[in-house]
Parts: C-alpha cells; structure tokens; sequence
C-alpha cells in the first residue's frame, strides 16, 4: 500500500504538518495491517489553510472544501456512506475562526467523523493574523499592537458541547500523535484531536513547547467528564496531552 503521492511537498521545509502527514500515514497503514479499516472506505477531506495541503499528498480518497466548510462537507460524506471512515483536518483558522459553528453543530450531534484540528495559533497560509486561538499579545499584520483577546481552548469547548471523544497531541511526537490518531479513528461517534502544530515560519513555538508538553497518565480517568474538564483547563506552565475523555452515545447517521 502507498499512501504517498508524486506530489511536490511545498510547506515550509521543518514545518511540523509534515510530522502530522508522517503520523497519518503510520495511522492508516497500522488500521489497514490490523484489519480494522480498507483504504477503499477510507476519506480524508481537508478545509484550507496550511494544513489543507495535506489532501494533495495522501493516496486515499480526499476532497477539499471551502474555507471553514470542511465538516458540514464531511458530514454529508458519511451520511450518504455510512461505512466510510471520514477523516477532517482543519485548522484554527478553518474550523475555530471561520467555521466555528459546524464543528459545534457535528459534535454536539455525534457525527461518525474524526476532526484533527492542526492548531498553530495563526492564519499561517495567510501570513500569520491572529486566530481566536492566538495568545493574548500575539503581533501580526492585523494585531500590529499585539492582541488584545485571550485564546479559546478547544478542547474544553469540544467537552461543553458533548464531543463523545476529545484529545490533544503535539504534532512533533510523532508515535504519541499516531496513537491519538487511531484511537480517534476507531472511536464511533465524533472525535476531536487538538493538534498543537507550530507555525515554524511565522509562529514558532516549538522553544515554548518542547519543555512543558505532559502526557496525561495510563491510568486518566478518561471517562469522567468533569474530571476531563478540569484538566484540559490546566494550560500554563504544562500543557497536558493525550485522550481526555471517551464515551459512546448515539451518532447522527444512526439517529437519521
Ligand atoms: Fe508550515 Fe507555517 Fe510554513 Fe504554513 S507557513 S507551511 S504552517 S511553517
């Protein structure tokens, strides 16, 4: 199986999405060895942004959306198809800024798709604007004086909501991400996985990240929703990573 294509790789050389593809790729092809997923029922769609580049260099069946659009196209994928395992990437600009309230509406309706949501805190394709996920003082060419918002947290928005599976990675571990990855593509029902993705060229903060990422312990209570809440709020001098909370409910293709 070759999940590359010929496709000229034209992200910035370093740039951690080329981890996030290497994670992917590893996912894929250990669901497909094990016999839990065909390449045939597999969709990976992508919105646009840096990380939508992602699509041109993945053998699979792939479809690209308009900006902020991506999880209402994929949710029409697996209501049509229920069978297939429908992957999104997206990222904090595509689905936290300009597609806020389709990632809201899919999670708290339990659609069968995984979101993995390449968070590097800026609009990157276009040159580095702030997002609603950029730190408060973050300088850009619209925030020239540094930004005045505090960032929203995914993941504990994604909880509120009533995602039936929320988890956050860093992008550069590669092992850990592609674990995340499978357990969120195995899981029925939505699945969020917060990627913390730096933007080498115009973010970087991988200085910033590299001494205060923290996976969570084997033995999280990763079903007790309060319990999760209280961690994922739990950003600051460590960022804590790994699978926050699972539960199974009802999805929207079954409801429907
Ligand atoms: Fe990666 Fe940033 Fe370059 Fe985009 S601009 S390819 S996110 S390093």
């Amino acid at each position: 199986m070759e999940l590359a294509t010929k496709s000229k790789i034209t992200w910035c050389p370093g740039c951690p999405n080329s981890a996030i593809l290497v994670s992917y790729r590893k996912a894929v092809t250990e669901l497909v060895t094990e016999g839990k997923l065909t390449i045939e029922n597999l969709v990976s769609a992508a919105g646009i942004g840096c990380h939508g580049k992602i699509t041109d260099y993945l053998n699979t069946n792939t479809f690209e959306a308009l900006h902020g659009r991506v999880i209402p196209s994929a949710t029409g994928i697996k209501i049509g198809n229920p069978k297939l395992n429908v992957v999104v990437f997206t990222g904090d600009g595509d689905s936290l800024s300009e597609g806020f309230s389709h990632l809201l509406h899919a999670a708290e309706r339990n659609v069968g798709i995984s979101v993995f949501l390449h968070n590097n805190e800026t609009f990157a394709l276009t040159t580095g604007q702030a997002t609603f996920l950029s730190p408060k003082g973050f300088k850009g060419p619209s925030t020239p004086g540094g930004s005045v918002d505090e960032p929203m947290n995914p993941a504990l928005i994604l909880l509120s909501i009533g995602a039936t599976f929320v988890a956050r990675t860093y992008a550069l571990d590669i092992e850990g991400t592609k674990k995340i990855m499978k357990a969120a593509m195995e899981h029925k029902g939505f699945a969020f996985v917060e990627i913390i993705q730096p933007c080498i060229t115009f973010f970087d903060t991988r200085d910033h990240y590299k001494n205060i990422i923290e996976w969570l312990p084997e033995d999280f209570p990763n079903s007790d929703l309060e319990v999760a809440i209280a961690k994922v709020r739990e950003v600051g001098e460590k960022v804590p990573i790994g699978i926050f909370y699972q539960v199974l409910k009802p999805t929207f293709e079954e409801k429907i």
